[in-house]
C-alpha cells in the first residue's frame, strides 16, 4: 500500500466539515421522515453518515441529478421586424468541486458505466463531464455485503478499486485511506496523518479478507447469447415479469441506469430546458409522437432492461456488464422481483 493516511472515527466529522469548506461533500445519510432510507446528501455539521450498510439510492444523483437545468433561454423580438426572433441562451452553471465519501465499489463501478456512455460515446455530455472532472470518489472497501448483493457475479467484487480516487479501508477504530489517482493524492493530506505500520498491517488484513469474499454465487456474465436465444419466447418473459408493477423504482435507484427525458419549461418568452431521469419500465417511455408504442407490454419493457444490462451493453463495451450487482433493485422492489433469477433462468443451470 502506498500513500496511506489514517483517521479515527472520532476525527472524521471535523475533517469532513473542514473539507466541506473547500468543496461539496456528499455522504450517506438518513434523510426525510423514512426510518431506514439512506441517500447521499450534502454533509452538514452534526450529521451522522451511515457507513455500516449500503445506501438505499445510489450516489449517481451527485453527477447526474434527478432533475437539472441545462440552460435558460429567452426569445428576443426584433422591434424593427416583429416576424423575426432570436434566442439568447445562458452559459452552463459553474460546477463546484465535490467529494463523494463512503460510496461502495459497486457504486464506483456504476460511474464506470456512466463514463462509457457520457464521456467515451459518440458525443461527450458536457454536464456530466464537468461534474466528473471535479469530483473525487472516496470508496469504502465493502465489508458488509448482504444477501441481495452479487457484485462478484458481474465481474466486480467488494474489494474492486477500479474507478475510485481514494480507497477507504475500515479498521478497528477508524479508517486507513489510500490515494489511487492524482485527484485522490491532492485531497489525501486532509485526512488525518500518514498511517503507522500497525494501522497499515490491520488494513492489509482487512483488504485480504475482502478480496477473498465472493458475493453472489453464479457467474452472470456472458448471458448475451442466451438472451438472444430467448428473445422471442414471449411465454418465458411474460411468466418472468408477471408480478412487476412497472413502478420504475428499480431504475431510479440503480447506479447504472442513465436514461433521461428533456423538457422545456417556458413562460411567455423565457424558460429553461430541463433534463430529468426517465425509466424504461414506464409504459410511456417509448411512446412516439404518433401514439405508436414499440414496447407496449410490460414483458417487452422488462426484457429490454435485462437485455440492455446483460447483452447489448457488454456487446458494445468490450464485455462490460451494465449491472454492478449492487442488489438495490432486488432489495427495494415492492414485489420482490429478482433480476439475478431472471438471468439465471436464461442461463438455466447456473446456481445464484
Ligand atoms: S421495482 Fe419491481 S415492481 Fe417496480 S418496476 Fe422494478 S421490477 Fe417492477
Ligand atoms: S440492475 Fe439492480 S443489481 Fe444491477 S446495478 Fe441496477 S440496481 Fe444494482
Amino acid at each position: 500500500m502506498t500513500e496511506c493516511y489514517y483517521i479515527s472515527q472520532n476525527e472524521l466529522p471535523a475533517v469532513l466539515e473542514t473539507v466541506s469548506g473547500l468543496m461539496d461533500v456528499w455522504v450517506p445519510l438518513k434523510t426525510g421522515t423514512h426510518k431506514t432510507a439512506i441517500e447521499f446528501a450534502p454533509f452538514t455539521p452534526g450529521c451522522r453518515p451511515i457507513f455500516d450498510r449500503q445506501s438505499t439510492s445510489s450516489p449517481k444523483s451527485v453527477l447526474f441529478p434527478q432533475s437539472e437545468t441545462l440552460f435558460k433561454f429567452r426569445y428576443l423580438k426584433d422591434e424593427s421586424d416583429p416576424t423575426r426572433q432570436t434566442v439568447a441562451l445562458t452559459d452552463l452553471e459553474e460546477i463546484r468541486p465535490a467529494l463523494v465519501f463512503g460510496l461502495r465499489p459497486c457504486d464506483a463501478r456504476g460511474f464506470l458505466v456512466f463514463d462509457k456512455v457520457f464521456l467515451d460515446g459518440i458525443a461527450k455530455d458536457p454536464y456530466y463531464a464537468k461534474r466528473r472532472e471535479k469530483t473525487v470518489l472516496a470508496t469504502l472497501a465493502c465489508k458488509t455485503p448482504d444477501s441481495a448483493c452479487f457484485c462478484s457475479s458481474v465481474g466486480s467484487g467488494p474489494g474492486d478499486r477500479q474507478n475510485s480516487d481514494l480507497w477507504i479501508i475500515p479498521i478497528d477504530d477508524g479508517f486507513v485511506i489510500e490515494a489511487l489517482t492524482e485527484k485522490g493524492r491532492e485531497v489525501l493530506p486532509r485526512f488525518g496523518k500518514p498511517a503507522g505500520e500497525s494501522q497499515i498491517k490491520q488494513a492489509e488484513k482487512v483488504q485480504k479478507h475482502i478480496d477473498g469474499l465472493t458475493v453472489g454465487k453464479a457467474d452472470l456474465t456472458g448471458a448475451g447469447s442466451e438472451f438472444t436465444r430467448r428473445f422471442t419466447d414471449t411465454e418465458f418473459w411474460r411468466d418472468q415479469v408477471s408480478k412487476c408493477l412497472s413502478c420504475g423504482m428499480c431504475t431510479f435507484n440503480c447506479p447504472t441506469c442513465y436514461c433521461f427525458n428533456i423538457t422545456d419549461d417556458a413562460h411567455g418568452l423565457e424558460g429553461e430546458r430541463l433534463r430529468s431521469w426517465d425509466s424504461c419500465m414506464f409504459n410511456h417511455y417509448t411512446r412516439e409522437a404518433s401514439g405508436h408504442n414499440p414496447r407496449p407490454e410490460k414483458y417487452e419493457r422488462f426484457r429490454n432492461r435485462v437485455g440492455h444490462k446483460f447483452s447489448y451493453f457488454p456487446e458494445r463495451y468490450d464485455g462490460m456488464m451494465a449491472c454492478c450487482g449492487c442488489g438495490r433493485c432486488i432489495r427495494n422492489c415492492p414485489v420482490s422481483m429478482d433480476i439475478r433469477q431472471i438471468v439465471r433462468s436464461l442461463k438455466e443451470n447456473a446456481d445464484v
